[in-house]
């Protein structure tokens, strides 16, 4: 079984990808949005023409019925053209397709899931702060309901919510009953983000460049209690939520765009050592950089199961918090080690705009801290494993 090839219709979709992005995204535009920091609506446009954004969404919503391997294979088909495309797959098909699928009441289902399946919908996460990084429990953005219950209002600062200029919703994760037991006082609210009493403050950031990330300001935001995730019922259940399957589905995507982007990396170095001559001969005659060379790919290759494994557990809907966690540690930090070993095969041109190299090794620096850093990852797997201490 671990040595099956991959289903047709998967090896079918990768072939389409490849095609889409070596025509709609070539270096030259992938230039073009990188310094404008932004992405490219005309080609994502026909992206979700492909059907790609209804991969996380049932049939009965007018997706393709979830298919977690092929969405992640998706990911890594469009990382490896940089972040542009693959950032609003994501902000659509995962954190929008994944969460109102999971945890969504039914009238959210309904309106949501078929706008998703069509590329119509992107999301933001409003999950940081200030001051809470990992310790998600402890949110401050605090939300009520007002006594009649049909009102939330919503008051605190989301920070690094990226998308959220261009996003429809922000999932707000919020503290809705300070005097509540851990875990039991978080709420998710679906703010749309023209709602009153929303402002924004850019931020700057190397990494993830498809889009600005921003501080949200949430001023007495009011919003029917409908907005609640899962519906009013759910007040006070967002970390069933957070922490479920959504999780593990959402340290699948991290690892999947770390793998595509590494996948890039190991793809220019091999090219360019092949071209590049020194000392007589093309650098990848050297051995330290032939060795360098195989290195990489043979990490990428480990890297490759680890990801493909916990996520064909996510899709048989199999317990995969532990292996989830391990394929989000493994692919992000040994994607680091990829990306440098790569950069340094560019020599001076590894850290040239001319190349994809720079970018790619920054934003392949942003994995190990995105998604539940590396630490948090270990501390997972750790508890899981009921290692005392
Ligand atoms: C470009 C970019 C885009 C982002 N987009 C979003 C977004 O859209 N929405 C959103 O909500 N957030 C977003 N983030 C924030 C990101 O999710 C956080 O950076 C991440 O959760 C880590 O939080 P922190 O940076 O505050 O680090 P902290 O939690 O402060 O941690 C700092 C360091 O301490 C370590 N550490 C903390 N606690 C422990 C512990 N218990 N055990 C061991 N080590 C620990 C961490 O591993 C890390 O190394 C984005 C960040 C960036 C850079």
């Amino acid at each position: 079984m671990y040595f099956a090839d991959e289903p047709e219709h998967i090896t079918m979709l990768r072939d389409s990808l490849r095609r889409f992005t070596e025509q709609e995204a070539p270096r030259e535009r992938r230039q073009e949005w990188q310094a404008a920091q932004t992405w490219p609506r005309d080609v994502f446009a026909k992206l979700a023409e492909l059907g790609v954004c209804g991969l996380t969404v049932a049939e009965e919503f007018g997706g393709q019925g979830q298919d977690w391997y092929a969405a992640t294979a998706v990911i890594e088909e469009l990382s490896r053209a940089g972040t542009y495309l693959c950032g609003p797959f994501i902000q659509c098909a995962f954190y929008g397709g994944g969460n109102i699928s999971e945890s969504g009441s039914p009238a959210q289902k309904t309106e949501l899931l078929p706008k998703i399946a069509a590329g119509e919908l992107h999301f933001a996460y409003g999950l940081s702060e200030p001051d809470t990084g990992g310790d998600l429990a402890n949110v401050k953005t605090r939300a009520h309901l007002e006594d009649d219950g049909h009102t939330v209002v919503i008051n605190g600062t989301k920070r690094w919510c990226t998308g959220a200029d261009w996003a429809d919703y922000i999932f707000c994760f919020v503290n809705s009953d300070p005097d509540g037991e851990k875990y039991r006082n978080l709420s998710m609210i679906l703010v749309p983000t023209d709602a009153p009493g929303i402002t924004r403050q850019q931020l700057s950031h190397r990494n993830l460049v498809y889009s600005h990330s921003f501080d949200v300001y949430f001023d007495d935001v009011r919003l029917p209690a409908e907005n609640i995730l899962g519906g009013p019922d759910a007040w006070n259940q967002g970390w069933r939520g957070l922490a479920g399957r959504s999780l593990d589905v959402e340290k699948i995507e991290v690892a999947a765009m770390t793998f595509g982007l590494a996948q890039a990396a190991v793809e220019e170095a091999w090219e360019y050592a092949q071209q590049r001559r020194q000392f007589g001969k093309v650098i990848s005659g050297h051995q330290a950089v032939r060795h360098e060379l195989v290195e990489a790919r043979t990490k990428l290759e480990a890297c490759r199961h680890m990801l493909y494994h916990a996520a064909w557990l996510v899709d048989q809907g199999r317990p995969a918090s532990v292996e989830t966690s391990m394929a989000k540690l493994f692919v992000a930090d040994v994607g680091v080690e990829i990306g440098m070993a790569c950069q340094r095969i560019l020599g001076a041109y590894g850290l040239s705009e001319e190349f994809d190299m720079a970018q790619t090794v920054m934003d392949l620096i942003g994995m190990p801290i995105v998604g539940g850093s590396s630490h948090m990852q270990k501390n997972n797997i750790a508890n899981r494993l009921g290692l005392a201490g």
